[in-house]
């Protein structure tokens, strides 16, 4: 397709999957007439298809909703986090077909991560009568930190094999798969996901955050996905908030991320208990786990607490940092610390709304879904 309205339009419809004709002229500012005979043209040559139907905003008549023709093509999707990888496929109508998941076990090697994922995706095709050769192309999403230009994982901390050092994921898996393969960190994959699911038509510059074992973002300006691949480590989590601060795991001083994890959490309790603070999570002092800390929270223990109160304060003053830098709408939240902490999203929440920057904050829900979703939607976007 040659024409950079049709190719706009498209993409649009893919981007948020069930559209109607009047969002579509809202959103791509086109002449009435402009916008249908392409809307036709795209619906003639097989690329939209009526989905369904909804309810035009504020006149209550029914409208067609468009979306991409599924049968256009497959991807195939991976995700690695720290302690499971998966293997889906998707289709151009954002359809999860079939997805297989595994727990990472320590003794997992990065040659039979590949080799699973193969026998995955053959089993997967096999069930939906799809040749492997046919489909259009792979996303790889992982946990950082990674080296976009060789397409490697860096040796992520607390990964739950110690034998992945620096491991060049792309290669391999383009040469196991024999397609291309597009590699992006999870939090952009995330935000992705999330962004075509639920906030398209709302904003066009928006971040994601997230945040658990470590800090990850993402950011979309003019609605299209940021991504700087000359860097390696994520801008956000290593924002230097205190220059005579704690050493981070960069190797540099007062970074974010060495106050604001789940890992920094638990060991300032440790160190807390040590010097002699009282708490009730003093029974598992040498094996502290964050649930712990989010249990002892919820029953009141003021350490876990105060130490929660504090990640909180620092996050939420990144966060304004961040957004005094970048002007936005909105920012997502996602990862397990907001998503086990009702009470810490609402914290930092209250924070930054105080700032009266006039952005929203949302939290994310179900993140690994939209890794999946995300990653096949940037290398399904980049084909269309
Ligand atoms: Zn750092």
């Amino acid at each position: 397709m040659n024409n950079p309205k049709s190719k706009k339009i498209l993409r649009t419809i893919y981007s948020m999957q069930g559209v109607s004709r009047p969002c579509l002229l809202k959103i791509s500012r086109y002449t009435p007439p402009t916008l249908y005979r392409i809307i036709d043209e795209l619906m003639r040559d097989g690329y939209v298809v009526v989905s369904g139907t909804g309810e035009e905003s504020g006149k209550g008549r029914p409208t067609d909703l468009l979306s991409l023709n599924g049968d256009l093509g497959q991807v195939a999707v991976l995700h690695i986090s720290r302690t499971t990888f998966s293997c889906a496929v998707l289709d151009f109508s954002d359809r999860l077909l079939a997805c297989r998941r595994h727990v990472i076990e320590p003794s997992l090697t990065p040659e039979q991560w590949v080799a699973t994922v193969q026998a995955d995706l053959a089993t997967m095709c096999a069930q939906l009568g799809i040749a492997p050769t046919s489909l259009r192309g792979v996303g790889l999403a992982a946990v950082g930190p990674l080296d976009y230009k060789e397409g490697a994982m860096l040796g992520p901390l607390h990964f739950a094999s110690p034998r992945w050092g620096r491991v060049s994921i792309k290669a391999l898996a383009e040469q196991a798969l024999g397609l291309p393969v597009l590699l992006d960190c999870n939090a952009r994959a995330a935000l992705m996901g999330h962004y075509r699911r639920d906030y398209y038509e709302k904003y066009r510059n928006l971040a994601y955050v997230t945040v658990g074992t470590g800090i990850g973002s993402g950011l979309i300006l003019n609605r299209k996905l940021d991504s700087n691949s000359s860097v390696i480590l994520d801008g956000l989590a290593h924002m230097i908030i205190d220059v005579d601060g704690r050493k981070c795991t960069c190797g540099e001083y007062g970074c974010l991320e060495a106050y604001v994890s789940t890992h920094a959490i638990v060991g300032q309790c440790v160190q807390a208990m040590r010097r002699g603070c009282f708490s009730s999570m003093g029974a598992y002092l040498d094996e502290l786990h964050f649930s712990h800390v989010c249990q002892a929270a919820q029953e009141g223990d003021a350490l876990a607490q105060e130490q929660l109160q504090q990640a909180a304060t620092i996050l939420a003053k990144g966060i304004v940092n961040y957004l005094r830098m970048v002007s936005l709408e909105a920012v997502i939240l996602g990862g397990s610390l907001i998503e086990q902490l009702p009470a810490f999203f609402d914290t930092v929440c209250d924070l930054v709304s105080a700032k009266e920057l006039g952005v929203a904050l949302y939290k994310a829900q179900d993140e690994d879904a939209s890794i999946l979703h995300g990653i096949a939607g940037e290398v399904i976007l980049q084909q269309l």
